[in-house]
């Protein structure tokens, strides 16, 4: 039976860099049923809603699904297309590895972490609200369900690739109740775990220990706002958003999709890199047991990556989105 796996192109770059994805997942020879959905701006356009229905129930009923950027306005509009996805299907793990790369320059080499931040509450809630003129409130909600669900994935994680610790990343000196019950849950599940190592971080504490010497961490473990912070800063540590992977895992689904936005200002030129939607790919293969294709797939991005030959511009090349990817699909 082939795997069903809604891809959702998204805007700018999205339909470019997601094509690519596809040729190199079907360079592996795994059998795939694709069905291509509408989300972001053009579903907006064409269907009325940013994340219509009909996309909504073909990702809850899909094996899992590649998604694209998509374009959201800063303060009107509609919502988040990705918060909204999110809380509707709970896709309550956001899972973010940060990986150093040959090839790309950045400050550290060997850096190999992961970031698990929790999807579906704290700041992200949607509850705001103006209590008068001039006066806004935005409430962070963290429940001991979220909070428990997400420690155990972090915990998961970690066994599952044998690393040796999880730390839980809060700011529970000051948000007492909030960020207490968060590190409190974190600890309970980790007496369920007693082969893996746990302690725990402030986050602006966390934030400066990252920049200093990430091989300080191994698995990190973080609510909402704290999670999405981090995880780029992560990014940053081994060259940044054009590389970085993520997933987003729930009860009702899986969305795999590259960290970086729309790229409006290359989008429909051929030259945006797709190595963070390939390894997205990867990602999505891992979760669905395909792990020698995924490993095939990251070792040639990693391969032509490292030799620095065929890489897009904004790694220091001159090669276009399709060049790049015959790169990777010959060295597969
Ligand atoms: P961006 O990531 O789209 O672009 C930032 C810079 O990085 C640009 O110069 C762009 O050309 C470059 N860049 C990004 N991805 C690249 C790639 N794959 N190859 C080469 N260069 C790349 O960030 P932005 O400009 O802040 O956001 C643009 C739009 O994307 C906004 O509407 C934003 O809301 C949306 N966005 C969506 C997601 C998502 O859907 N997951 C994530 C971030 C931003």
């Amino acid at each position: 039976m082939p795997y069903r796996i809604v891809l959702a192109p998204g805007d700018g770059i999205g339909p470019e860099v997601t094509a690519a994805a596809q040729r190199v997942i079907a360079a592996t020879g795994i059998e795939i049923e694709w069905s291509e959905r509408q989300i972001g701006a053009g579903a907006f356009e064409t269907l009325g809603s940013p994340l219509p229905a009909e996309t909504l129930e073909a990702i809850r009923a899909a094996d899992a699904t590649l998604k694209g950027p998509t374009a959201t306005a800063s303060g009107g509009g509609y919502r988040s297309v990705n918060v909204e996805l999110r809380q509707k299907l709970q896709l309550y793990a956001n899972y973010r590895p940060a990986r150093s790369m040959p090839g790309i320059v950045s400050r550290y080499d060997n850096v190999d972490l992961i970031v698990v931040r929790e999807n579906t509450e704290g700041l992200y809630s949607g509850l705001e609200h103006t209590v008068v003129p001039g006066v806004v409130e935005s409430l962070r909600v963290i429940t001991q369900v979220a909070s428990e669900r997400i420690a155990r994935f972090a915990f998961d994680t970690a066994r599952r690739q044998g690393r040796g610790r999880v730390t839980c990343v809060h700011k529970a000196n000051i948000l007492k109740l909030s960020d207490g019950l968060f590190l409190d849950t974190c600890r309970q599940v980790s007496e369920e775990f007693k082969d893996i190592a746990f302690d725990d971080c402030i986050v602006d504490a966390a934030a400066m220990k990252l920049v200093l010497d990430p091989k300080n961490f191994d698995v990190l473990v973080m609510e909402n706002l704290f999670g999405d912070i981090l995880s780029d800063l992560a990014s940053g540590l081994v060259g940044g958003l054009g590389v970085t992977p993520s997933a987003n895992i729930g009860a009702h689904g899986s969305v795999f999709e590259a960290v970086h936005g729309t790229a409006p200002d290359i989008a429909g030129k051929g030259l945006a890199n797709p190595t963070a939607i390939i390894l997205s790919g990867v990602l999505m293969l891992r979760y669905l047991g395909e792990k020698q294709a995924a490993d095939r797939i990251e070792e040639a991005v990693r391969g032509v990556i490292g030799a620095a030959e065929t890489v897009t511009g904004d790694l220091g090349g001159s090669a276009g989105t399709d060049e790049y990817t015959d790169a990777v699909i010959a060295a597969m």
